[in-house]
């Protein structure tokens, strides 16, 4: 039970002033439900903007305060925004956009001829100058504004500055005072701030000891959480398998399997064997071949008379893992069969009744086969594809089913760097499949500036006339949500008017059914052309896709530019990767585009990738899970968890059982941190 103390942190956001059902869904978006989550967001920087007298004064990117009289108010239909073309003192014209929920409410600050104080971003649009979701309107004095030291935070949809930074204000206000988890040397020699006080002043300016002490907090935690996993595993009791490889030598696999992969089968066999319950994560790069040796791993189980699940994080890639596994595995005479949630009536009693007679020896689904209504004749063995979409927290609970813990086999394509592998996987052991199998051609990677996009639109034309399919991939990063998936749909309706019914669009806010049928067209071959958000980043396995254009492409990690193209390249063709990049580049956007071109090596990118992010690079990682933290940024990360993790360690070993000052002070901070079920696992000892 969580400590009465945090319960105020606890507390739903909508219990604070002015928070209605408008702000929940915006909020929520940001996976901001609690008041800790407020309190906890902290700004990606700070901005003190230049007052100028007309827009000629500033340049594009600038921040800025500007008085400005609104000449027209202009609704566009669908999900476009809402835009006032207004004027500065010397005639100039800039357009004032808000996505969203926003419209009503700027229409009324900014009524028709009457002049006003607007602060913001200048950008550019086509031509024309532009501000997206200005910051203030209608303030009396352009000069306050100018003096201001803002918190700029992350936004979603339906969320202006201010609004955000008034609920966090008021989030702050409900901070207990806690004990000190940290050690007192440590904490006295980086002179950083208590708890509370950090958390304050990290709002305040920037303050690097406040946010470095939040980061370490968070490190700790979860180092404190992978330890206890890590104690409490060692003590309890598996399924010991031992193999005959009498399945396994019955497979026909249409290749000799590398050295890599057999390397990790090794390791999987010699493990399973053990009597204490496996944790192994299989890291190898897209297409290094993990499904192959998912298969082995599994038969191993049935050959020792038991059975095993394999979990995908999404409906399509375990439809996909099923059609493969069965046809793999129909030699060897095992039965697969697939569970997922929309599997419902006659077909799923009979799966569930083939999984409780054991007449089932495989099964293949999304979460839904961890569900209390779906039991195992005898469970032996789980594995997790795609591991870094579930957390730590959630692989316990579903690894809890049967009375003995299931051996567990996570696999995943993203190419952490090493320090980054200690912190979400510190509790498992690792098989690297770091060998290629043979025959795999490089993708062919170019960098594209933005203003040569009419040859990039011919020549996806060109291939498509020879027969060929291609994916283009518009960004969309949580900042700029609305605007990128406005982009993204005006990019297709762009490209439909061009190519015709051949260019289908997905992207995470259709309808599952809509997404899934245009997923099918293009798998099919009935679509050529497949506009997509980052959603086609895990699972898409279509090998006649040889092209792949990616706009905005320094707003990608190079992680998942990488996942990203790792969608080419499938087929015996020759594939090509087209990177479109804006023509304002910064030194780091260009060093890493380049890198793109390079490299296919995933891992070397992703150690690269970390080198050349700065500090407070947290953007675009915290959607697309590529670490379990929401506070510590990459260079923290580098720079902290040695630190955090030697920490945790020394206390573990002095006081196991968390019950000394400095324990009961830590159970806190896993609270807080929500790592608890390391507090937990204490309890069940
Ligand atoms: P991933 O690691 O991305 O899950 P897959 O398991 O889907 O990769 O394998 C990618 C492709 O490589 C599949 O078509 C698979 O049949 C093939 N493959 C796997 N292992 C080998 C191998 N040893 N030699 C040749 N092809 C292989
Ligand atoms: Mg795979």
């Amino acid at each position: 039970m969580r400590p009465d103390l945090l319960n105020p942190l606890f507390a739903a956001v909508d219990s604070l002033k002015g928070v209605g059902p408008g702000l929940a869904r915006p909020l929520e978006k940001l996976l901001l439900t609690r008041i800790r989550d407020l309190a906890y967001h902290l700004p990606d920087r700070f901005v003190t903007r230049r007052a100028v007298a007309d827009l000629d004064e500033a340049s594009v990117g600038e921040q800025i305060v500007i008085a400005l009289t609104p000449r027209e108010h202009r609704s566009s239909p669908g999900r476009g925004p809402f835009r006032i073309v207004a004027y500065d003192a010397a005639g100039n014209a800039i357009t004032l956009a808000w996505f969203g929920r926003n419209a009503g409410w700027a229409k009324k600050q900014m009524p028709l001829g009457k002049t006003c104080w607007v602060a913001g971003r200048l950008d550019q649009y086509g031509q024309m100058l532009q501000m997206v979701h200005p910051d203030h309107l209608g303030m009396e004095s352009g000069a306050a504004l100018g003096q201001l030291v803002e918190p700029v935070y992350p936004l979603s949809d339906g969320l202006t500055q201010p609004r955000i930074a008034a609920l966090v204000q008021q989030a702050l206000t409900f901070l207990p005072e806690l004990p000190e988890w940290i050690e007192p040397g440590l904490i006295a020699k980086m002179d950083w701030p208590k708890w509370r006080d950090a958390m304050t002043l990290a709002h305040k300016s920037e303050h690097p000891g406040a946010r470095d002490r939040l980061a370490y907090d968070e490190l700790l935690a979860n180092s404190l959480a992978l330890l206890l996993v890590k104690a409490a595993n060692r003590k309890r009791t598996g399924t010991p398998l031992h193999g005959d490889g009498s399945l396994r030598a019955r497979l026909q696999l249409p290749f000799a399997l590398t050295g890599a992969q057999t390397r990790s089968i090794a390791e999987i066999e010699g493990d399973v064997a053990q009597g204490a319950p496996m944790l192994r994560l299989l890291q190898g790069d897209v297409g290094s071949g993990k499904t192959a040796v998912a298969l082995h791993a599994m038969l191993i189980a049935v050959e020792a008379g038991a059975q095993a699940a394999m979990l995908a994080p999404t409906e399509i890639l375990a439809r996909q893992h099923y059609e493969t596994l069965r046809k793999m595995a129909a030699p060897a005479g095992v039965t697969v069969a697939l569970l997922t949630g929309r599997d419902k009536g006659k077909a799923r009693e009979a799966t569930l009744m083939g999984l409780v007679d054991g007449s089932i020896q495989i099964c293949v689904g999304t979460h839904a086969i961890f569900q209390e209504a779906v039991q195992y004749r005898n469970l032996a063995l789980v594995v997790i594809d795609e591991q870094h979409r579930f957390g730590v927290g959630q692989r316990l609970l579903l690894t809890q089913k049967g009375r003995r813990m299931p051996h567990c086999l996570a696999m995943t394509a993203t190419p952490i760097p090493r320090t980054l592998t200690l912190a979400q996987y510190g509790e498992m052991d690792v098989s690297r499949l770091d060998e290629m199998p043979p025959g795999r051609q490089a993708i062919d990677t170019r960098v594209v500036a933005i203003d040569r996009m009419p040859d990039v639109i011919d020549s996806v034309g060109r291939h498509m006339a020879g027969g060929g399919q291609a994916y283009w991939v518009c960004p969309m990063v949580r900042e700029n949500e609305g605007a990128d998936l406005a982009a993204a749909e005006a990019r297709h309706a762009e490209l439909k008017v061009r190519f015709g019914d051949t260019v289908e669009l997905v992207h995470g806010q259709l309808r599952p059914q809509v997404k899934d049928a245009a997923m099918e067209r293009f798998a099919s071959g009935a679509a050529q052309l497949l506009v997509a958000t980052t959603v086609i980043e895990v699972g898409v396995d279509v090998p006649n896709s040889t092209l792949m254009v990616i706009e905005q492409a320094e707003r990608f990690g190079l992680a998942q530019l990488h996942q990203l193209r790792g969608r080419v390249g499938r087929g015996a063709d020759k594939s090509t990767c087209l990177l479109l990049r804006s023509a304002a580049l910064s030194e780091t956007g260009r060093a890493r585009l380049a890198l793109m071109r390079e490299s296919q090596d995933g891992f070397r990118l992703a150690e690269e990738d970390l080198k050349l992010r700065g500090g407070g690079e947290l953007l675009g990682t915290r959607q697309s899970g590529d670490t379990p933290f929401r506070v510590a940024d990459f260079e923290q990360i580098a720079r902290l968890l040695p630190l955090a993790h030697d920490d945790a360690r020394l206390l573990i070993d002095r006081d196991g059982g968390l019950d000394g000052l400095r324990g009961q002070a830590a159970r806190l901070l896993l609270y807080l941190f929500e790592r608890d079920w390391g507090v937990q696992l204490l309890r069940g000892g």
